[in-house]
């Protein structure tokens, strides 16, 4: 839908990119990190290889250890590579993440679009949101509008962050022999994570060099971080995919809720008066919905599996927040904050329409304890982190700048 008055969209969206394109740059050149060449080539290879290494399995198709149908598949893979197209990003985005986050992307518009979603999201809507990252370590995603099209960066170190907090977690996990026979599970028992933290010291120590590395050297890598042994990288990549699609789940919330609503283009849920608050939560309960639906329509998920990675996702925020306050001032409780409640509030919000939206009431109860055990394990592991973390900051070794140059 054209807005009178108002140029055609590709100017507005060349603008956009600018915009975003100097907010990576900016970022950039604090982290030292180097351009890319080519970078839309890049992102399209990844799409690529993703498409070359799935196989064909009659009406399926296998990436991995997922299955999906292949008719829904091949849309998301043509949805990935518009995404990228239209995002078209500059030398200082990461390709590889810009990649992961458009299948994401691809997901949530795929599921709320006709024919998925009754009557849907108009396509015009989406041609004026574009995604990317940037390098500014925050919890919260960037978002603004720019000419008429929402502009989202997500913290590349916040996915980083995720991605290291899940192999942790998933390493926290004692092995055990699954039901029927065929493949590996896990035990969710905390007493049984504490007995593999006892014995194995690698979940922590990766979970600490993480937080140090970014703190100290301006990104999340810890130097002793390796490949995941092969029976994680199913529940590591299950729990990274659920993350993405919510944090970015929840900025579309905003830009459909709350960016977008006076061109008219959507028919928003919530008020003019809401306060920052309601509309943190709004985004909240926006991307729990998106989550479900599109990994019900696109992942064959149930929801309490598509959502352990939404319910991880906060809970790395939360540590984030803690690690952010104890950098400025040593103590270990964030102040409240005018625009934002906190995680454990956002958390419990999403517990309570879990077991709201459970067809079932008698068995919804014990399916929301396994949408939160990989939150809970990474809360076990962070408990034996924090102090280390606390004696760490007392020495006061200097931070690195993308931390205080803001
Ligand atoms: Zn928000």
């Amino acid at each position: 839908m054209s807005v009178p008055g108002e140029p055609p969209v590709s100017p507005r969206l060349a603008e956009a990119r600018r915009f975003l394109q100097g907010r990576q740059a900016n970022w950039a050149s604090r982290s030292g990190a180097p351009p890319t060449d080519d970078p839309i080539a890049v992102a399209q290879r990844r799409a690529n290889e993703r498409e070359t290494n799935a196989v064909r399995d009659g009406a399926f198709i296998r990436e991995g250890a997922f299955k999906y149908d292949a008719t829904d598949e091949e849309d998301r893979w043509l949805r990935t590579r518009q995404i990228i197209e239209r995002v078209s990003p500059g030398p200082f985005e990461d390709p590889r993440y810009l990649e992961m986050l458009a299948r994401q992307a691809a997901s949530i518009e795929l599921a709320l679009s006709p024919p998925r979603a009754n009557p849907g999201i108009p396509p015009e809507v989406w041609s004026r949101i574009i995604i990317g990252t940037t390098g500014e370590p925050r919890s919260e995603a960037y978002s603004a509008v720019v000419a008429g099209t929402v502009v989202l960066a997500i913290s590349g170190g916040m996915m980083d962050f995720m991605y290291q907090s899940a192999k942790a977690l998933a390493l926290a996990w004692q092995a055990k022999p699954a039901s029927d026979g065929a493949t590996l599970s896990f035990s969710g028992r905390p007493e049984d994570t504490e007995a593999v933290l006892n014995s194995d010291p690698y979940p922590v120590r990766l979970f600490r060099d993480t937080l140090t590395s970014w703190l100290y050297r301006g990104r999340p890598t810890a130097p002793s971080s390796v490949m995941p042994p092969p029976d994680r990288q199913a529940p590591i990549q299950l729990l990274i995919n659920g993350a993405e699609r919510f944090v970015l789940a929840h900025e579309y919330g905003h830009a459909l809720l709350h960016h977008l609503k006076g061109a008219g283009l959507f028919s928003p849920a919530d008020s003019p008066n809401d306060s920052p608050w309601d509309k943190e939560f709004a985004a909240d309960a926006f991307a729990l919905m998106s989550v479900i639906e599109s990994s019900a329509a696109l992942d064959r998920l149930p929801p309490n599996m598509a959502l352990q990675g939404a319910a991880m996702a906060m809970k790395t925020h939360e540590i984030f927040d803690v690690v952010f306050h104890m950098t400025s001032d040593g103590s270990t409780t964030p102040e409240e904050s005018a625009t934002h409640p906190p995680f454990f509030q956002r958390i419990a919000l999403l517990e309570r329409m879990y077991v709201e939206l459970h067809p079932d009431p008698e068995t919804a109860r014990q399916d929301l304890e396994g949408m939160l055990v990989p939150s809970r394990t990474l809360d076990q592991i962070w408990q034996r982190v924090r102090p280390e973390l606390a004696e760490e900051f007392q020495v006061g070794r200097p931070l690195h700048p993308v931390w205080t140059s803001t």
